[in-house]
């Protein structure tokens, strides 16, 4: 009988052609992100176009079917794992508490980076290129130290937390185009674990507290930042309570129901009000994005992509986003669970030697 480990590696050698055809891909979308990152520099119009109303509003809808995908071409991942493609990294290994805290850090991160929006990087490219560039050096320089995704992707990036809210029914399960041999570098290793949410890995008081602020947190907060207008000034304006105050109200209000909610709420429930504040997420996000997209703001032009509102009656527009929000409502509720992980782990490395363990 095929252990588990015999079963990844089984997997891992079925899947070495799609991997080489994955790795294209991925330096493909790499060249991609290097271009979108020299346009906010050099053509920022350009760049804050293309980065925060096209590239950002695919995410959540990716993250929701497809989070492998995401995880295998997103260029920054690309990006900070390049020490440990080059073979400098020290690939520690770091331990569950330590993930758990930088987890902690994440989900601060995205509730502070967010809201920042508004009055600085919507409309800056120069100021988009700088965050980017910050958030690469500290990811490259947890690369140096940690074994593969423990150093970024898997801990302190700002959309891990979203990831595993979004993520936990997958329609495809596709070969992991960055790990070559698994280290167990991540416990649990969000990449292969079958219908993976925060919710499950909550045996400490920090587990517990992550899932708490990512799962109750996040619908809330994102209510919140959509009733904020953009700073329409080239010069940075930052007012810390027009910034933060609603999407952190609309946070903690959520949370407060969440809590309410799950006092009568047995476990089997509590999974499904779990993806139920995943599915309100997801759906208040493209309620109000997809409207901006399009010149239907209440915001005159913020996230505007192109405007259609002289060719297009406002009803079309709705009822496309209903009928996107249903199937997210559908997908992620009501749909049984789809046993898949987000990516095929591959045959796990023998730390000793550091082959691949037959
Ligand atoms: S597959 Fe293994 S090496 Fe890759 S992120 Fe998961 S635990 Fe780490």
């Amino acid at each position: 009988m095929e252990t588990n480990m015999q079963i990844s590696q089984t997997h891992f050698l079925q899947h070495q052609k799609p991997y080489r055809i994955w790795k294209l891909i991925q330096i493909i979308f790499w060249i991609i992100g290097l271009a979108i990152f020299f346009a906010l520099v050099f053509f920022p119009k350009t760049g804050v176009l293309i980065f925060w109303n096209i590239l950002i509003p695919i995410a959540p809808a990716l993250l929701v079917f497809a989070t492998g995908l995401w995880r295998n071409v997103c260029p920054l991942s690309t990006t900070v794992l390049l020490p440990r493609y080059f073979n400098l990294s020290k690939r520690n290994r770091m331990s569950v508490q330590w993930q758990t805290r930088l987890q902690f850090v994440s989900i601060l991160l995205l509730f502070i980076i967010v809201p920042l929006r508004h009055p600085i990087f919507n409309n800056n490219g120069h100021a988009t290129a700088i965050l980017l560039m910050m958030l690469i050096a500290i990811g490259i320089t947890m690369g140096f130290f940690f074994e593969w995704k423990s150093a970024w992707c898997s801990t302190i990036c700002p959309i891990h937390s979203v990831e595993k809210l979004y993520g936990e029914k997958q329609w495809l399960t596709l070969p992991n185009a960055h790990c070559t041999a698994c280290a167990n570098c991540s416990l649990p290793c969000p990449d292969s674990t079958p219908d993976f949410h925060p919710g499950k890995a909550h045996k400490s008081l920090l587990q517990k507290i992550n899932a708490l602020l990512i799962i109750g947190g996040l619908p809330g907060f994102i209510w919140g930042w959509f009733q904020v207008p953009d700073i329409q000034s080239p010069i940075p304006h930052f007012n810390a309570l027009s910034t933060y105050g609603l999407p952190w109200i609309g946070a903690t209000a959520s949370i407060i129901l969440f809590l309410f909610l799950v006092s009568f709420l047995d476990k089997k429930s509590t999974e499904i009000l779990i993806q139920m504040y995943a599915a309100a997420g997801v759906s208040i996000y493209y309620w109000y994005r997809i409207p901006e997209l399009f010149g239907f703001s209440k915001f005159s032009n913020d996230g505007l992509l192109i405007s259609l509102k002289n060719s297009l009656p406002q009803w079309v527009v709705t009822l496309f986003v209903i009928t996107i929000i249903v199937i997210f409502i559908w997908w992620l509720v009501f749909k049984k669970p789809t046993k898949k992980s987000w990516l095929i782990r591959p045959a796990f490395v023998n730390r000793n030697n550091q082959s691949i363990q037959h």
